[in-house]
């Protein structure tokens, strides 16, 4: 088999290592948010829906505005503070996804979704931990404007990392979904699916969201069960993500495959199958036979899996 030094270092996982300091503690302190307003490194991540705007710098965009250059691309509809760079205030602006289509034609800027940012690596890599945070947060604002509890409209408070309903005075915060994204593995195979949203030939690891009272390895159990009808033992933590698609964290693990027939659930799958460490490696180098592939790197389904090439049965021990 081969040693892990044959795949060589390995890539960037896409959103994670923030370098921002986020400074909760300020967050309810106005006097502290306004200076940092008007802060002259301030900047400002601009987001309309699924798009982001970035100034257009041929290959690369920058996707870091001036506030004032910020808000002269449209209306802000919510601004929210995401923290410190190295003391240089950061915030998230949230323009109308219309406005921001409105604004493709000018080829002065870069306007493209967050995934295809870090799939083809179209920003400086430490803009994409603020950027996902930036987006996470914001589409939980377009998406609770109004109370879960009573009905009524609520209001964005804490720099935009709380509402606050008038009306029954409940306070709601951001939330983040768990999803459990794992590899079942046997000895020197584990198990890959595709879902039928994937790209042709790409395999990738079994995931779905942890439901209400269960741990996440129970989850890992479920959902390996339901959508390939193989029970699991031993369930091991590998790593976990921030996806802001619209708003999980994916939490990545290695499981021990006690059963060796799949019975794919083809509610949620295409297919499903076992796969060697060789094959893997076929995979991940892009030299597979068939073209299949895995996930891209910035994806964590790609660690997980390369995780495996690279120790073997030794990742459930
Ligand atoms: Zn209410």
């Amino acid at each position: 088999m081969p040693s892990p030094s044959d795949l060589g270092p390995p890539p960037q996982l896409g959103y994670v290592d923030s370098r921002l300091e986020r400074a909760a503690e300020l967050r309810g302190d106005d006097a502290a948010m306004r200076s940092f307003s008007a802060h002259p490194g301030a900047g400002a991540y601009v987001i309309g829906g699924e798009l982001v705007v970035m100034k257009n710098q041929g290959e690369r965009g920058e996707p870091l505005f001036a506030p004032d250059a910020a808000r002269a691309l449209g209306a802000v509809r919510e601004s929210v503070f995401l923290g410190l760079a190295d003391g240089a205030p950061r915030f998230g602006f949230a323009l109308d996804p219309q406005a921001v289509e409105a604004l493709k034609p000018r080829t002065d800027l870069k306007i493209t979704d967050l995934r295809s940012i870090a799939v083809q690596g179209l920003v400086e890599a430490s803009h994409l931990p603020p950027l996902a945070e930036a987006k996470a947060l914001l589409g939980w604002h377009a998406r609770h404007r109004f109370c879960p509890n009573c009905g009524a409209p609520t209001q964005s408070v804490s720099a935009g990392w709380r509402r606050d309903c008038p009306v029954c005075k409940a306070q709601h915060f951001p939330r983040t979904d768990p999803v459990v994204i794992m590899l079942a593995i046997a000895g020197e195979r584990c198990v890959l699916g595709r879902s039928p949203r994937f790209a042709p030939t790409m395999w990738s690891c079994l995931a779905g969201f942890a439901e209400p009272g269960e741990t996440l390895e129970e989850a890992v159990r479920r959902e390996v069960r339901e959508e390939v009808g193989i029970a699991c033992g031993r369930v091991k933590y590998f790593a976990s993500q921030p996806w802001p698609f619209p708003s999980s964290i994916m939490i990545g693990c290695h499981a021990e495959a006690l059963d060796d027939k799949i019975v794919v659930d083809r509610e949620e799958l295409e297919d499903a199958r076992w796969f060697d460490r060789e094959e893997l490696v076929a995979m991940l180098e892009r030299r597979h036979p068939e073209g299949l592939t895995t996930p891209p790197p910035i994806a964590i389904a790609h660690h997980i899996i390369r995780k495996f090439v690279e120790d073997g049965a030794d990742v459930i021990r």
